[in-house]
């Protein structure tokens, strides 16, 4: 049986960032795909790139905003709008959202009721902020062995769906898109998530909107260049087992099986995999993991060949309400700056969400793009047979949005077991930079662990 110091199993984010924390020790990372990034999926085209995952980072100073400036890679600001609408056959753009009501292409009596449910919904984004201060921003440093989370446990335990209330059918449509862009339906989340992520939108609280020029895909990319051989792509773990004096590992590459013993290890996979994998959880490990929800979303990407500039060159973000699309991003809009040269072409990206993405799983790439195009036409008529390639990706465990009830259960979910510690975004309010976050803690706790320095 081959014998390691650490093992860490999945190669994401959080996988990665540990492993380079790990990378002066006999360290070895396991993942099942043939590639490293998990979620976070980039592919050049120059000048521009391509994306059907993770797009923006918290900031400069977030665990990721970080990372890319030890690479040298270039952070780039969002210029563009990022909370522009499209409702009815209108695209509204620009302003703060609690004048939405005022803009929106609505009937009189859903805009009573998108005031009405917004002042509910801005009720619960303030107290639900006041519970949670750094959620946003993601810099928040954690002190003990694994991540701890804060929260107003009675929104969490209401859905979404309860904390707005009875709404009018083309105001329901657009809280339909708020929680589908987070891959969840509004009874799906939780109050407290929910009225975090998508209320503090309506109490314009901007979050830090920032990119990577080229994707946040280039920061795996770096991450896998430096941590090198440590790697070990199509290699699915089966079984993991808990040991007084380490863990046993057996994991499946190109038809053979293995098994690996090791001291500690890191699992950096989804909540799901570690449920089924990790023998003889403790019963409250096992029911929260069991806990946790991950909607899904069909992606795609798309190169454009206008000949120069367009209407949409300074907008980032479109959310579209009662259509096939929950969203749809102008990915290259961070290089569309006052004064630059705009360069012909560009790229989209889109994405269908949670129930909507679940009908299309199954639906082939031709169906897909049809139902995507349509409604890219629909917003921004001028692409109208400009869109060229197109890179379709169906992502079943989209995003671990919080369920009702999450927060009671971060104890059970966070804590290690025996020397196994646990890191991906599931661990927090997930994003790139919870992974990445979590992934260096579960480094610094082995460590502490082993009697090293951090
Ligand atoms: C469409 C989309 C848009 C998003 N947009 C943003 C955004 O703009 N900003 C943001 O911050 N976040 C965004 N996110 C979320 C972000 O992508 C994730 O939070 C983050 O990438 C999660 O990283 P991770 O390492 O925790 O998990 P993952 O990236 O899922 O990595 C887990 C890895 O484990 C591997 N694995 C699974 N099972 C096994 C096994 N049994 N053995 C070995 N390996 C295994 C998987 O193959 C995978 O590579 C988005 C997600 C999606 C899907």
């Amino acid at each position: 049986m081959e014998s390691r110091e650490i093992v860490v199993i999945g190669g994401g984010l959080a996988g990665l960032a540990a492993t380079d924390a790990l990378k002066d020790r006999d360290v070895v990372l396991l993942e099942a795909d043939e590639r490293v990034g998990g979620r976070v999926f980039t592919q050049r085209r120059q000048p521009y790139w391509l994306s059907v995952g993770a797009h923006i980072l918290g900031g400069p100073d977030s665990p990721m905003g970080k990372l890319a400036q030890e690479f040298g890679l270039t952070l780039a600001p969002i210029p563009g709008d990022t909370m522009a609408m499209f409702t009815g056959d209108r695209l509204v753009r620009g302003g703060k959202p609690e004048l939405a009501p005022f803009r929106l292409a609505l009937p009189p009596r859903a805009r009573l009721s998108l005031v009405r449910t917004g002042l509910r919904l801005r009720r619960a984004a303030l107290r639900a902020a006041a519970a949670t201060p750094d959620m946003t921003h993601g810099n928040r440093e954690f002190a003990g062995e694994y991540p701890t989370v804060e929260g107003d446990e009675a929104l969490d335990r209401k859905s979404f769906a309860d904390i707005v209330g009875h709404a009018h059918p083309a105001v329901a449509a657009l809280y339909r898109t708020a929680a589908n862009r987070l891959s969840a339906e509004p009874g799906e989340l939780s109050g407290h998530f929910g009225a975090n992520a998508i209320g503090s939108l309506w109490v314009s609280k901007r979050r830090y909107v920032m990119t990577v020029e080229g994707g946040l895909g280039e920061i795996a990319r770096c991450l896998a260049e430096r941590v090198g051989a440590r790697v070990t792509t199509g290699a699915r773990v089966r079984h993991v087992v808990a040991r007084d004096d380490g863990v046993e590992v057996t994991f499946e590459r190109r038809g053979e099986t293995h098994n690996l013993r090791a001291r500690h290890a890191v699992f950096a996979a989804t909540a799901i995999a570690a449920r089924e994998v990790i023998a003889d959880l403790p019963a409250d490990k096992a029911e929260a993991l069991g806990h946790v929800r991950y909607g899904p979303y069909v992606v795609m990407a798309a190169t454009t060949r206008e000949p120069g500039p367009m209407a949409h060159d300074d907008l980032y973000a479109v959310a579209l309400g009662g259509r096939t699309l929950a969203m749809i991003f102008n990915t290259v809009n961070p290089l569309r700056v006052p004064g630059g040269v705009r360069q012909p072409g560009g790229t989209l990206m889109m994405y269908a969400g949670a129930d909507r993405a679940a009908a299309l799983l199954s639906a082939s790439d031709d169906e897909i793009r049809r139902l995507f195009l349509d409604d890219v036409h629909a917003v921004f008529p001028a692409l109208r047979g400009l869109v060229d390639e197109t890179w379709i990706r169906r992502i079943p465990h989209g995003y671990p949005f919080w369920a009702p009830g999450r927060l009671g259960r971060q104890d059970a979910l966070a804590r290690p077991f025996g020397n196994i510690f646990f890191a991906g975004d599931w661990i927090e309010y997930p994003s790139t930079d919870a992974a990445v976050r979590s992934g260096q803690l579960a480094a610094r706790s082995i460590r502490r662990r082993m009697g090293l320095a951090a």
